[in-house]
């Protein structure tokens, strides 16, 4: 049985003390890659590190929409150069977070738009932060033709008719441990809906802790309860949910051709 974690900001300070051993204990829970998402510039060669010292670990670079503001002349040189890098799989996350509003909107728009141009300059599949901008979210990823790069909608929160849109544009869909939430009964029905073949699981650790350990420190360890809990939703077995979602992961990361 294996399992990917496809996204987790492992550079973050609360691993910084026991990062070691996180990553074993995803190792012993099953999780067999790890797709660590460095943010902002701070981020990037830290991520890059550790992805370079561990064989279960790859690296995704970009701005995320907090960051949008700090964009500057340099910013995109340094991360092409970055993510030459043979184990930067995506770039992201980016996209619109209009919920915290840590950058102006128009900002935020901007720089989702010309990233998307980026990472297809680059050649890598894009992974997408999405929170209360569906329709802006939508309306840009087609207006920038980004079935062109593909990629993930990671932490997604959107209605049926949002997943559909992006399936067809060749996107995945990955769901975090708050579908374990109770007051998640909105989600959960959405994923009824989505195809197997369309689904990832992700922890977005440290944040977004599945139950049974909401409210304390999430690790990658514990994609499996999200895991679990989508297999439940579909009504098939742990083991195939873990298959499944292990084959989507390697197929949008290219790690595997097919
Ligand atoms: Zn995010
Ligand atoms: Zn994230």
């Amino acid at each position: 049985m294996m399992l990917i974690d496809s996204h987790a900001h492992l550079e973050m300070s609360e691993f910084k003390s026991d990062l070691e051993i996180v990553i074993q204990r995803a190792k012993k829970s099953g999780v067999e890659y790890i797709f660590s998402v460095g943010t902002e510039k701070k981020d990037w060669k830290r991520t890059l590190e550790i992805a370079h010292s561990h064989p279960s670990v790859y690296a995704i670079l970009g701005v995320h929409p907090h960051n949008a503001k700090e964009i500057d002349d340099e910013t995109y040189p340094v991360l092409k150069e970055l993510c030459q890098d043979e184990k930067v799989k995506a770039y992201g996350e980016i996209g619109l977070d209009f919920f915290r509003n840590l950058s102006p909107r128009d900002m935020q728009l901007m720089r989702f738009r010309e990233q998307i141009g980026l990472a297809k300059e680059l050649g890598l599949p894009i992974v997408v932060h999405d929170r209360d901008a569906h329709q802006e979210t939508l309306e840009i990823l087609k207006s920038e033709k980004a079935e062109e790069c593909g990629g993930i909608i990671h932490c997604f929160s959107g209605d049926y008719e949002m997943a559909k849109v992006c399936i067809d544009m060749g996107f995945y869909i990955s769901i975090p441990g708050s579908i374990t939430f109770k007051n998640a009964e909105g989600l959960r029905e959405v994923v009824k809906r989505i195809p197997l073949e369309s689904l990832l699981v992700e922890t977005d650790a440290p944040f977004l802790t599945p139950e049974p350990f909401r409210g304390k420190r999430n690790e990658p360890a514990y994609v499996r309860y999200t895991a679990q809990k989508v297999a439940e939703i579909k009504k098939v077995s742990f083991e195939k949910m873990a298959e499944v979602t292990t084959e989507n992961a390697l197929r949008v990361y290219r790690l595997k051709s097919g």
